[in-house]
């Protein structure tokens, strides 16, 4: 394929999650022909360059980085130099820089060609066993409990795969969080070291999964991807059997919002996920 035209391109290249081997030849062809590499962090990136006897002049490039840099590359376009954008690992944008310049390029009329290759959400999914028809990338959840809870809170009745990434730090408390969110029977898998030595796909309920995550500290090792089971038409089914039968109880008590705000003292699980369900359940769904 070629792309000739008085002004420059910019090529969007994704590179390997892990397993140099994985790197496509058309993105080596790429990076060995473009004139500039714009690398997310161009010693991160110099031994993948170094391994496959690239020589291109590369330049650091982040979406916080200041205008000028950004100027400096639409203006190569401009005069016709082609470029190459990289990231660390996988593709760019997913979760790394790129969106600015690759924005700013299209408005600009220049042309922008994808180089498509390893993307660890893509690689997870296509190997987790969860519905692939459709799903949702979450990206990072926030760092701080709080807001994470909030924003499991929000996924809580989202029908599609749920996809994130999480730092090994955090994972096990992510977890925990998600079990309480999403209750402890949501089939969830934790995809890590993705094309790695330590490559592990583990599928089971999020109770399991947690269990199986807290029990062994390697689990909470390297890079992860978090996917999680959409949840099912009828959210009842979530309940296990002994909150099904608190809230029963309470239900024949009490109105439903009271049920649900006592039915989360005495469960542990949210407020808002229990009147939900109470919802669903007197309106027969
Ligand atoms: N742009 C990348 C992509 O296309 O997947 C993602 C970059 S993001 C900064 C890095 C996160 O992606 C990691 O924290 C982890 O959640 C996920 N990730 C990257 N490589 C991975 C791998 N080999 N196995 C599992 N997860 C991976």
């Amino acid at each position: 394929m070629t792309y000739s035209s008085a002004t420059g391109t910019l090529f969007v290249v994704a590179t390997p999650i892990g397993n140099l081997d994985d790197m496509v030849p058309r993105a080596i062809e790429t990076l060995q022909s473009v004139n500039v590499i714009a690398a997310e962090d161009t010693r991160h990136s110099g031994r993948l360059l170094a391994r496959f006897a690239i020589e291109t002049p590369s330049l650091a490039y982040h979406d916080h980085s200041d205008d000028r840099r950004l100027e400096d590359l639409l203006g190569r376009l401009q005069t016709g130099e082609n470029v190459a954008l990289i990231s660390d690992a996988g593709t760019p944008l997913v979760s790394d820089p790129g969106y600015r310049l690759v924005r700013a390029a299209r408005e600009r009329g220049f042309t922008v060609v994808p180089i498509p290759g390893p993307c660890a959400l893509v690689a997870a999914l296509s190997a987790s066993g969860l519905a692939s028809d459709r799903f949702s990338f979450e990206g990072f959840l926030p760092a701080k409990s709080g807001a994470r809870r909030h924003a499991l809170d929000a996924l809580a009745r989202e029908p599609r795969t749920l996809i994130f990434y999480e730092a090994p730090h955090r994972v096990l408390e992510c977890l925990r969080d998600m079990q309480q969110v999403f209750g402890s029977q949501r089939e969830a898998v934790l995809a890590r070291e993705l094309t790695k030595t330590f490559e592990t796909i583990h599928s089971a309920p999020l109770a399991e999964l947690t269990e199986f995550v807290a029990g062994d500290s390697n689990q909470q090792r390297g890079e992860i991807v978090l996917l999680v089971q959409g949840a099912p038409k009828n959210a009842g089914s979530e309940l296990d059997s002994e909150a099904e039968r608190i809230m029963g109880v309470l239900l024949e008590e009490l109105p439903l919002k009271q049920a649900a705000s006592l039915g989360a003292k005495l469960t542990g699980l949210k407020k808002n996920f229990l009147y939900q369900w109470a919802l669903d359940k007197t309106q027969g769904h």
